[in-house]
């Protein structure tokens, strides 16, 4: 059987008609930059999301760089994040000169645990920056409230939760600015790099969209220090084919992650926990289990595919040495980290696969 991690050329596959035209059209009318396909994309996006502007831009670490940015984040500020992430969370506030603060997990769900948030907050403290890691929202409702009571604003990273729900309400909707990625393999995924900045904030979007074009708001007068982090037209193209699909592609998602968890009930293998006031639209299908490193190769020679996201917490990576931080700081992402591993996840994943692969597992368990 061959399996892959993601099934990206089943779902090309899938809508090639559409995207094909799409895209073609982009090229025969030579609107490369802007134009029309952004514009209804960041349309589709708003209203997708409920929050007032969508801005489209050059991917999901610079979403979150602009959002910084946007918030006059600089050096001597500190940002309170999780270290149970990708890099470009904690990444784009060290670029920037401010301080990374790390606060540990909730061992269930892998996001940031808000009960330890507040002790983390001091007066440089200029934000709150939750990760909803794997799909699955962070708890926003406790979130923003510490938030209120110190005045600080929120950056959800929902680089791999947009399409989620939270007490009824989608993810990147949530706090004062919401960032996604449209990398090729996040659960809206574009044909090279992408992302994009929510927020219902109005002065804030205005400010978003001149910094991602070089700090102008009218062509060569530079009002800001900016980047270029503009979203191409063709990306946009590629998504606006898939954002007509996404609502079937999340219940697909949503359906199989159930059906993994079913599964695997009983097993040695500990699958993720969803709270029932949310959903998660599984960018991972990640279990824990003992011995990882032999359950992956005893897996990857029966041709299934696996990956870690992440081996090894960010107060641990040698580019944050020197913020001071040292193993035993963050125990629960350290366990978690050598624990985690992620399972073939995709809409288009079918059951026998899946069945495959749960029986397989459930053998090394
Ligand atoms: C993918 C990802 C990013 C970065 O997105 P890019 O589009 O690859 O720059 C940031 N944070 C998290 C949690 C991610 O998963």
């Amino acid at each position: 059987m061959k399996i892959n991690f993601i099934d990206l050329q089943a779902q090309y596959r899938a809508y090639q008609e559409e995207i094909d035209r799409e895209v073609a059209d982009v090229m025969a009318s030579a609107q490369f930059i802007g134009g029309p396909k952004l514009q209804k994309l960041e349309n589709d996006l708003a209203a997708y999301s409920g929050a007032k502007h969508a801005i489209g831009c050059s991917s999901g670490t610079d979403a979150l760089l602009l959002s910084l940015m946007a918030l006059d984040i600089k050096a001597g500020d500190e940002v309170v994040t999780t270290p149970f992430t990708f890099i470009a969370t904690a990444e784009v506030i060290a670029f920037l000169g401010a301080k990374p603060v790390f606060v540990d997990i909730d061992e269930t769900t892998y996001n940031i645990d808000p009960a330890l948030i507040e002790d983390a907050v001091t007066e440089r403290t200029k934000a709150i920056m939750p990760v909803s890691l794997y799909g699955q929202c962070a708890d926003m409702n406790a979130i923003n409230a510490i938030a209120a009571k110190h005045n600080l604003p929120v950056i959800e990273d929902a680089c791999q939760s947009f399409g989620a729900v939270y007490n009824g309400k989608k993810s990147c909707n949530l706090s004062t600015i919401g960032c996604t990625s449209f990398f090729p393999s996040k659960p809206l995924g574009a044909y090279g790099d992408g992302g994009a900045v929510f927020t219902s904030d109005d002065a804030l979007a205005e400010k978003i969209r001149m910094l991602l074009n070089h700090g102008q708001n009218e062509r060569y007068k530079h009002k800001l220090i900016g980047i270029n982090g503009r979203l191409d037209a063709i990306q946009a193209a590629v998504l606006n084919v898939k954002l007509a699909h996404f609502n079937d592609e999340v219940a697909a998602r949503g359906r199989i992650g159930k059906a993994y968890t079913e599964k695997f009930s009983g097993s040695g293998v500990i699958a993720p926990e969803i709270r029932p006031d949310r959903t998660s639209v599984y960018a991972q299908y990640s279990v824990r289990i003992e011995n990882r490193e032999a359950a992956a190769k005893a897996l990857n020679e029966k041709g299934i595919p696996t990956a870690v996201h992440y081996p090894m917490p960010l107060h641990l990576q040698e580019a944050f040495a020197l913020l001071g931080y040292k193993t035993g700081d963050f125990p629960i992402s350290e366990r978690v980290s050598g624990e985690i591993m992620s399972l073939p996840m995709s809409p288009y994943l079918t059951e026998e696969q899946q069945d495959f692969i749960v029986d397989a597992l459930k053998e090394l368990a």
